[in-house]
């Protein structure tokens, strides 16, 4: 195994646990490494810090497999990793597991690159780093016992090329799962892609807070829900009661599935509408005709892709939000999010405030809200927390 060696005072971060080293700390890298590979990271006076996975290509030099030195990485590691992460996720849900969770969410459970979602019968997982996709088979082996029908790959995701990997899918252990899958959440049935939808096929990390909207949704209310992918907020509202929601969204295919989970579950497209648009222009085409709503859920893509990108991000979804307050009736609740890990908590809060202050309206914060549990976050790794929202009222 080949040794990395760090420069004075840059192994303070894998001193506090932090799984990240970046190229600039390296001060010995190893010669004819393959990328991926798992070496020996040691600091300046040459004491062992950790073992990790090497990348030739990343701005991430190395990212730790395990700070323990007697551990080999290999099949039982994997196992254990796998082992440790399922246990957590029997506690948070109570030994009670949904149909659909996330199993592995990367670095906050000790497994950088790797994200594990289980549907029934099937995990989808998505490896985006050289050294999970080096040790794909393993992998795949560890997650089988959670996953009887089979293992699917979906590593058709950017971060791919940082890593100097080409886009993958494809079955890695057991059967192909089929092009349509059905599992239910918060009592609602959805059907779901999980060769051709976005991420493993559905956007688990929402569940909590579909429920909250579900469960804040008053009898008889006007809903907008925009970024509606399949329908997930949409279908909360409608089941807590709400009279309509107009679900909007720009892409065709998205738009086709959350009309079909709606008359999965009975509701009819008079009451469930589908517009198939641009949100940003479409809130101004409400606001220019005047048009009101009784809640409103803004869940945009990640318009941050990285920390360079903040401000501009932070201009768009002040636009959003401010342009969503003035739509919603006094009494009206909003409920907004950011997945861009590159907005912090109290950014998107500034935002928000700032929206409210632009709109001419009372704007009364009610709670916090972050991604569901299963999609761990861990102390040492401030990085995994990456999805936050706020749900308020508009008082006045
Ligand atoms: N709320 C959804 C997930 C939203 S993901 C759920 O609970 O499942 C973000 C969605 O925004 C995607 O479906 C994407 O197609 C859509 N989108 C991205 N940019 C958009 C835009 N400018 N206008 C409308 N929809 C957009």
């Amino acid at each position: 195994m080949q040794d990395v060696i760090l420069k004075p005072g840059k192994d303070r971060s894998l001193l506090r646990c932090h799984p990240w080293i970046f190229s600039g700390a390296v001060a010995k890298i190893p010669q004819g490494a393959e990328n991926g590979e798992t070496v020996r990271i040691l600091d300046s006076k040459k004491q062992f810090l950790a073992y990790g996975a090497w990348s030739n290509v990343s701005s991430i030099a190395c990212r730790v497999w395990s700070f323990e030195e007697h551990e080999l990485i290999d099949g039982t590691f994997f196992r254990k990793r796998v082992e440790k992460a399922y246990a957590l996720r029997k506690a948070v849900f109570h030994q009670n597991l949904p149909d659909a969770y996330r199993l592995i969410h990367a670095e906050s459970d000790g497994l950088p690159g790797v994200v594990a979602d289980i549907y029934p019968g099937y995990a989808v997982v998505q490896l985006s780093t050289a050294g999970a996709a080096l040790h794909a088979s393993e992998i795949a082996e560890a997650l089988a016992p959670y996953a009887p029908e089979g293992v699917y790959e979906r590593s058709d995701v950017d971060g791919r090329k940082r890593e100097g990997l080409e886009e993958k899918t494809g079955v890695l252990s057991g059967k192909m799962p089929p092009e349509y899958m059905e599992f239910t959440e918060n009592g609602i049935r959805f059907r779901f892609s999980p060769l051709s939808g976005h991420k493993t096929g559905f956007y688990l990390d929402q569940r909590i807070n579909r429920a909250a909207v579900k469960s804040e949704t008053v009898p008889g209310v006007k809903v907008l829900n925009c970024f509606c992918y399949t329908g997930g907020f949409g279908l909360a509202a409608m089941t807590g009661g709400a009279s309509s929601v107009l679900n909007v969204d720009s892409s065709g295919p998205a738009l086709a599935l959350a009309q079909e989970n709606a008359s999965l579950n009975g509701f009819s497209p008079d009451a469930f509408k589908i517009q198939n648009a641009d949100v940003f222009q479409f809130l101004r085409q409400c606001r220019d005709r005047a048009e009101k709503f009784d809640m409103i859920i803004l869940d945009p893509p990640k318009l941050a892709e990285s920390f360079a990108q903040r401000d501009r991000a932070a201009r768009a979804y002040k636009d959003l939000n401010l342009l969503a307050l003035k739509l919603l009736n006094p009494g009206g609740k909003l409920f907004t999010f950011s997945c861009s890990g590159a907005m912090d908590d109290d950014l998107f809060r500034k935002v928000l405030a700032s929206a409210a202050l632009d709109a001419g309206v009372l704007f009364r914060e009610i709670a916090f809200l972050a991604q569901g549990p299963d999609h761990a976050e861990c102390s040492f790794f401030p990085e995994g927390h990456y999805l936050k929202g706020i749900y308020g009222i508009r008082q006045g």
